[in-house]
């Protein structure tokens, strides 16, 4: 086996190990590439239990309340610091252990709830939005996630009041869109009571005020040469805990401290170890399905600011006497980025559903909605800045900090791009199986081979014929439903062939799955919105209400995602693809002083 062929064998057999293992349940975005339309994931829209959605309430009331007293994002920005009486108010209504469980001083709420509170957040300011997701969405998760009771008791309770603070540490150096490349090393002590670690890492929201960090180390594979990812609790009163920098000085969120710290032969005791030993990156990437998660819900938030400083504006700025607002170019910023608010908290809802639900295996459904609110959300903000003018340039407003601060979540938490490939290659996994099955037999045919060949054959024509049913209840949404069944057999139809005419090639051609990942975001991101309508509409219905709900955004968002969608599809066959490549290629062959 050559270099090349080695690197790549390693690299399958770690996505098998990370994403594969175990029964495969067919979920909504697999169901997507497949060709089918898995309704019970998606429809009817999900709702907060009653009885939660009063506590929420409640919560949301307070929480709004403090931030309208205590919460000045313009002075986070400038002192880049959130005081420490934010982070306690924070703590006393709960926002910094809401999903924690009661028995461990938690509020005990959905991941949806949670939404709800983030989004608050992140209509306000993103420093602060970016230090709760950093504690508590991905900081103290593995210890929600996989802690023993012991662990949880032994350090819950001052987390989840902000008393003492949590961070994620998995990026360092050489590991940060390639996160499976972690070098910090655990060596076993002498006595095997502790693990021994020595390393870096940087870019660590809140290293320097954390009290405790989920530490990623590599540690030896018993009986092989072998090391494996493992995940570590570690505390900075730790001897050999070396602070490098504390606040690294950065263009957004600057009230957040993101650090760069060091291990020295830090011994921690094996009874800190989250989760079980060398499946640490597994650890990891369930931790960020929940951070990709709140991620979207802070967009979400961010959007709807966005939306209202655009309509505000457009309302009172008069130029040609008229406002703004007449003017047929500033009313179609302000439509789309309520298209995409609308879509953005649909997505966010529906998503958050999968994992109250205990749904199996929703890391694609994070992953697109990570990408696709953090992109729209960037659009949203270029649109409502430019809405502004000069204005918006000024440091008195806070557009400036706005989009400072929302260029970080294109790259957090998985860039865009490592996350597009990943939806394309994860998702046309299922039917590339299925295609492969049929190819081994064509040229080894046996007769196992032949009937495992046939059903799979079987399986792939019926998706291509067969247009799934999206089952709206509601008679005025029916056109869309069909619209979107009709797309979806076509981007099923497009992936069969993209895997047909590619095959093993498929796996570099990034182009290629940036269409098919695009398509597939924007058939979850319109189900989603459809989803949410069709439940509005019946339950306006159910309440006798004459007046159906306004939906011209949701409308809007289908008809413009439809299009993106078509085209797109389009793009599969008719782009400048090889002129891109031979083009980026001239220029990095000839690298200039
Ligand atoms: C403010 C801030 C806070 C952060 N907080 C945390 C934290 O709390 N915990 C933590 O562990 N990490 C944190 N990070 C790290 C963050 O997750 C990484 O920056 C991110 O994963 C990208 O890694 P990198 O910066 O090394 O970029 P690189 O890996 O060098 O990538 C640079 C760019 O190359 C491109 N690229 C890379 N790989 C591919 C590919 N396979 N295909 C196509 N394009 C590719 C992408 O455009 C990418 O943006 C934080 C970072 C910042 C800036």
């Amino acid at each position: 086996m050559n270099k090349l062929d080695a690197e790549r064998q390693k690299e399958i057999q770690q996505a098998e190990e990370l994403l594969f293992a175990g029964p495969q349940a067919l979920g909504f975005a697999k169901g997507l590439f497949q060709g089918h339309f898995v309704s019970d994931w998606v429809m009817p829209y999900p709702r907060i239990p009653a009885a939660q959605q009063t506590e929420l309430d409640d919560t949301l009331t307070e929480l709004r309340k403090f931030l309208d007293e205590h919460l000045d994002a313009a002075e986070i920005d400038r002192q880049a610091d959130i005081p420490r009486s934010v982070i306690d108010g924070l703590g006393r209504i709960g926002v910094l252990g809401m999903t924690a469980p009661k028995e461990y001083g938690g509020h005990g709420f959905s991941q949806m709830a949670n939404c709800k509170v983030l989004e608050e957040i992140g209509r306000r300011c993103a420093s602060t939005s970016v230090f709760v997701n950093a504690h508590h969405s991905i900081g103290i998760r593995a210890l929600l996630l996989f802690g023993t009771h012991e662990q949880k008791q032994k350090w819950l309770p001052k987390l989840v009041t902000g008393e003492q603070l949590g961070s994620f540490a998995l990026t360092e150096k050489e590991a940060g869109s390639d996160a499976a490349n972690v070098q910090m090393q655990a060596r076993h002590s002498e006595d095997g009571s502790h693990f021994i670690l020595n390393g870096e890492k940087r870019y660590i929201t809140n290293a320097a005020i954390a009290h405790e960090l989920t530490v990623m180390a590599r540690t030896p594979v018993p009986g092989s040469d072998k090391t494996a990812i493992t995940a570590f609790l570690v505390t900075p009163d730790m001897p050999g805990f070396e602070m490098l920098e504390e606040r690294m000085p950065k263009m957004g969120i600057r009230g957040t401290a993101t650090g760069r710290f060091a291990l020295r032969d830090v011994r921690v005791p094996k009874e800190n170890i989250l989760g079980p030993l060398g499946k640490g990156l597994k650890v990891a990437l369930t931790v960020l399905d929940f951070g990709r998660t709140t991620f979207g819900a802070c967009c979400t938030g961010a959007a709807k600011t966005c939306l209202e400083l655009a309509i505000k504006h457009a309302n009172t700025r008069k130029q040609f006497n008229k406002t703004l607002g007449n003017f047929h170019l500033v009313k179609k910023k302000i439509a789309r980025i309520a298209a995409d608010a609308c879509a953005m908290e649909s997505m966010t809802t529906v998503t958050a559903s999968f994992i109250d639900r205990g749904l199996e295996d929703y890391m694609l459904e994070t992953a697109m909605l990570k990408v696709f609110t953090t992109e729209r959300l960037w659009e949203c903000i270029n649109d409502v800045f430019q809405i502004h003018g000069g204005a918006a340039y000024m440091t008195d407003l806070p557009l400036e900090r706005m989009m400072r601060d929302a260029r970080i979540n294109q790259i957090g938490e998985g860039a865009n791009e490592v996350l597009t490939s990943f939806i394309a290659l994860v998702g046309m996994r299922g039917p590339g199986m299925e295609f492969k099955e049929i190819y081994d037999t064509m040229m080894k045919p046996s007769r196992n081979g032949m009937s495992k060949a046939w059903a799979a054959g079987k399986n792939r024509l019926s998706a291509t014929v067969r247009v799934p049913d999206v089952p709206v209840q509601s008679e005025p949404l029916r056109a869309h439903a069909r619209q979107l069944g009709r797309l979806i057999r076509r981007f099923n139809f497009a992936v069969n062939r993209a895997l047909i005419t590619y095959r093993e090639p498929i796996l570099d051609m990034q182009l290629l799955q940036e269409r098919i990942a695009n398509v597939a975001m924007d058939l979850f991101a319109s189900t989603c919105v459809l989803s949410r309508q069709d439940s509005e509409i019946q339950f306006a219905r159910r309440n006798g209400d004459a007046a159906a709900p306004d939906h011209a955004a949701a409308d809007l968002f289908l008809r413009q995602s439809f299009r993106r969608i078509r085209s797109f599809l389009a793009g599969l066959t008719d782009n400048d693809d090889k002129s891109v490549l031979a083009t980026a290629n001239s220029c990095l062959a000839k690298p200039r002083s």
